[in-house]
């Protein structure tokens, strides 16, 4: 049988799959339309190459990153890919999760990115929807929150982080070109970062 983690990813992967003309379409307004198609095309082979029966979260983790450094292209691929290599070390050997693996998954995945693209909070990138979600996470165990409620205020705030990504320039990646252009429009790496996270939480609470 396939084990939970495989399940997990596969959910993320459905979705990205489902979003990959949405994605597309937020990628043609501010870069070359292309970042449905390159995470689709991720994600189609993540779930052919994962092997289903693995147990081990980082295993599983570092496989999907491998795969998503090596299929896709442009600035996402690199960053994604990074951005789950850091997952699987924040959780080497595990089998289960908890709510303070999840919190050290938030900021491997972060610390990942930010090396890799040199990006900060507020340039329009996936960091606007990631660390206001790592912050919300972290709020949420420090109150005792229930998993369920870790989850969905840490959608909240990534949904919060999509939607001011609408009202800022971009600095940073392709989008940067357009300048004041750029304003306006969502930007499509914080809408996949949202997804994923939104795909987590779905996957959870079922
Ligand atoms: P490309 O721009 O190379 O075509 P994609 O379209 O797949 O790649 O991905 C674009 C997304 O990548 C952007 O919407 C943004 O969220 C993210 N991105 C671009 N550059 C950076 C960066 N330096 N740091 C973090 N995220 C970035
Ligand atoms: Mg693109
Ligand atoms: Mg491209």
């Amino acid at each position: 049988m396939a084990s939970k983690i495989y399940q997990c990813m596969q959910k993320i992967g459905e979705d990205i799959i489902a979003n990959k003309e949405f994605l597309t379409d937020l990628d043609s307004a501010i870069g070359d339309a292309d970042h449905g198609i390159n995470m689709a095309r991720g994600f189609t082979e993540v779930l052919q190459q994962l092997p289903q029966e693995e147990e081990d979260i980082s295993v599983i983790l570092k496989k999907t990153g491998m795969v998503l450094l090596s299929k896709v292209g442009g600035a996402s691929g690199p960053l994604y890919g990074t951005a789950y290599m850091k997952a699987a070390g924040a959780v080497t050997g595990k089998k289960e999760i908890t709510l303070e693996d999840g919190k050290n998954i938030m900021e491997a995945v972060i610390g990942g990115i930010k090396m890799r693209g040199k990006a900060e909070r507020g340039e329009k990138t996936m960091l606007d929807a990631l660390e206001p979600a790592m912050e919300a996470l972290n709020k949420g165990v420090e109150a005792g929150e229930s998993v369920e409620d870790c989850l969905t205020h840490m959608c909240e705030a990534a949904k919060e982080g999509v939607e001011y990504t609408k009202t800022i320039r971009a600095t940073k990646g392709r989008a940067s070109y357009l300048g004041e252009r750029s304003i306006g429009h969502q930007d499509p790496g914080a809408t996949s970062s949202l997804i994923t996270m939104e795909a987590i939480r779905a996957f959870y609470l079922e």
